[in-house]
């Protein structure tokens, strides 16, 4: 398998039937029954009757993809029966499958959706075709032997791309500003930092770790994740730390770019690559709003992102201003150790019930993950396989929707409805604090956080105080709020997002006849599948614009796509024996137009709403509106006709 994980045997089963009765009372029933049948190749186990019919999540996640309670019965008695057989066989590996056995698998899997096979091949690589591995190699190509290329950033992109690069065998270079690998996960240490999404929905499809402490995985863990894989790949020694890229510049005579970079002690280097690629991320540069008084502030006062190691806030009177994603997280975690919290709250947040967040992977799971396998791989496929369409169905727009502002759509009405019950229930007694945590803009407009309860918790408590005026000013001692009320306070934490829209921030980059790419974008940052923009040739950005999801579909499969899409267009170059590839301005316009007009019938394409989804212009350019499956279509192939290719190869100057 193209996996740095997967060891093909595992545990033999050795408990008796009582143990199996329980373990597949607790099991995902159809991730159960697709392991026993990748183990035994007997297609007994995937019946067509039951199948999970995959019922779309509103709010709550569906047991076993929705499956009645009738099917769940015969599917426990099933699994019950292929365990004893895997114990009684003695079966401890995944049996070789045939092409139409995994198509039979997948198809069991994704209820019959045939289109997504290619797709989930690449996430589940069953049989030697179909993964993300390239089938090629730069060595096959006599002008591949000197190719350069460099990615900025070893962050999740960057550590993807430097993978997919060098099993191709490209002489790959990695410059990281930071002192280690991660990006985001490295920087944010705030407390209670951890996913808001499932584990076993946030790793790459060549590295899928099945072992994980937590339901959703602490930062620590991500971060000790990806320093895992950096290791097991090898890359780690391939990355050049504390090196920050600042200029690029296009040489068009010799179809290269120049590269600058700055190491810690401030020395310049240029370098010359044939081709660069962005593993810069979007949510990386803080928004630190321009409030009257900051500097005047005597206490600590810091970005969620740029939390002070050491940073001691008990016993302290704390605000903390912002009430998105991260102070989420970060407000539960200190509130009970501060004198006081005075929460700034511009928008409440809209919250998915999610019980288990802070939960850890049950004991049955790693059983399942030990003694069946594939368990844990297949378990991470249905993840994916959920999560594509993902709930796309609740945030879509209807037009001329007489529930506008607060929904955009019966369906949508219906969630609002649902979650307001539940702030009902986790507010009850305290109808003032109720009244400010019900978001005035439909669900899905913006992020929504997952949640057991303990915002509530934290909200409620004797010693939080909500301050829904604004913050007038800062003070010496505190921060005077709209309504005039001075809070005095020894910390502030700015939990006030991040520059999103403002891609490639810090990098100053001169493409075709020295154009710089901020002054093209002119404040609306574009990319032709969010990956390259006409003018910059051989250059590709890995989570560029409007490829982020935030209703469905998976942050990696995005991130490895645009990857290979790169990897694609540089076999063209070899292919071709050109020296530079550039995506027209018309196919970029076309992008654009595709996918704006499908943001624009979702709940946050809407004209009353803001969020950092959007830029400064109004127009979302940070969204992904579509499935996974629309950019496994469109990064397929490179489209000939929207690209222009020109020059031919050079080698680098080495000496530069
Ligand atoms: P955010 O979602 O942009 O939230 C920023 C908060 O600050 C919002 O509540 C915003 O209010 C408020 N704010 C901004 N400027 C303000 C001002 N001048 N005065 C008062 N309030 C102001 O930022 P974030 O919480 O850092 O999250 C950003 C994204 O990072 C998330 O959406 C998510 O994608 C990602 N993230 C993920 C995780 C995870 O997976 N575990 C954790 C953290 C973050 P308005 O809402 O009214 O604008």
């Amino acid at each position: 398998m193209d996996d740095l994980y997967v060891d093909d045997r595992c545990e033999q089963i050795v408990e008796d039937d009582d143990f199996l009765r329980e373990i597949v009372n607790s099991a995902e029933l159809p991730v159960l029954l697709a392991a026993i049948n990748c183990a035994t190749a007997d297609e007994q186990y995937i019946p067509d009757t039951l199948r999970p019919p995959l019922t779309l999540v509103d709010t709550e996640p569906h047991p076993h993809g929705g499956l009645s309670p009738e099917a769940q019965e015969q599917a426990r008695e099933l699994a019950f029966h292929g365990l004893r057989r895997l114990r009684d066989e003695g079966r401890t590996t995944v049996t070789d499958l045939s092409d139409s056995d995994v198509n039979g698998l997948l198809d069991y899997m994704s209820n019959g959706e045939t289109q997504w096979r290619q797709m989930l091949r690449h996430e589940l690589r069953l049989t030697p075709e179909g993964a993300g591995e390239p089938e090629w190699s730069v060595g096959d190509y006599p002008a591949g032997r000197d190719f350069k290329v460099l990615v900025i950033g070893a962050g999740i992109a960057g550590i993807a791309a430097a993978f997919r690069y060098r099993q191709a065998g490209f002489h790959t270079t990695v410059l990281e500003s930071g002192p280690d690998v991660g990006g985001t996960w490295r920087k944010n240490v705030y407390p209670g930092v951890r996913l808001d999404t499932p584990t076993f929905g946030y790793s790459y499809s060549f590295a899928q770790q099945g072992e994980w402490p937590h339901q959703f995985a602490t930062g620590g863990e991500v971060q000790e994740y990806l320093q895992d894989v950096s290791s097991r790949s090898g890359l780690t020694d391939d990355i050049e730390f504390n090196a920050r890229v600042t200029k690029l510049v296009w040489d068009e005579s010799k179809s290269l770019w120049l590269v600058t970079s700055v190491a810690d002690d401030g020395v310049e280097q240029e370098r010359e690559f044939n081709l660069v690629l962005s593993g810069l991320g979007q949510l990386d540069n803080p928004n630190i709003p321009d409030f009257e008084g900051l500097a005047d502030f005597n206490g600590l006062i810091m970005h969620s992102q740029d939390w002070l190691k050491g940073a001691d806030w008990k016993g302290k009177r704390v605000a903390v201003i912002g009430t998105g994603a991260s102070a989420y997280q970060i407000v539960p975690a200190i509130y009970s150790d501060v004198a006081s919290l005075v929460v700034f709250q511009r928008s409440a947040p809209w919250m998915l019930p999610a019980d288990n967040y802070h939960d850890e992977i049950t004991s049955s799971f790693n059983w399942l993950r030990r003694k069946v396998p594939c368990y844990a791989q297949l378990f991470r496929l249905w993840t994916f396989i959920q999560g594509t369409p993902g709930r796309f169905h609740t945030v879509r727009a209807r037009q001329d929707w007489e529930g506008a502002p607060l929904s955009v759509s019966p369906k949508n009405e219906e969630v609002r409805h649902v979650l307001i019950r539940r702030l009902e229930k986790q507010f009850q007694g305290h109808p003032d604090l109720l009244k400010l945590a019900v978001p005035s803009y439909p669900p899905g407009a913006k992020r929504m956080l997952r949640d057991n309860g303990v915002w509530a918790e934290a909200l409620t408590a004797s010693q939080t105080t909500v301050v829904a005026s604004g913050v007038d000013r800062f003070v010496d001692n505190g921060i005077v709020d709209g309504e005039g009320n001075l809070h005095e306070l020894d910390i502030v934490i700015l939990a006030t997002g991040f520059t999103a829209s403002d891609y490639l921030e810090g990098v100053e980059i001169r493409g075709v006849g020295g154009a710089e790419i901020h002054d093209f974008w002119a404040g609306d940052s574009r990319a032709y599948n969010g990956v390259s923009v006409p003018g910059y040739p051989n250059f590709f950005m890995l989570y560029g614009p409007n490829i982020g999801g935030v209703v469905a579909g998976s942050l990696h499969f995005m991130i490895e796509r645009s990857v290979e899409f790169s990897l694609k267009a540089a076999r063209e170059l070899f292919e071709r024996g050109a020296g530079s590839i550039d995506v027209t301005p018309d196919a970029l316009d076309r992008f654009v137009e595709w996918v704006d007009q499908e943001n624009r019938m979702m709940a946050w394409g809407q004209e009353y709403v803001n969020s950092w989804y959007k830029n400064k212009l109004g127009r979302v350019s940070q969204v992904w509106p579509y499935t996974n499956l629309e950019y496994w279509q469109i990064t397929n192939t490179i489209d000939v006709e929207d690209h222009v290719f020109s020059g031919s190869l050079s080698a680098v100057n080495e000496d530069r």
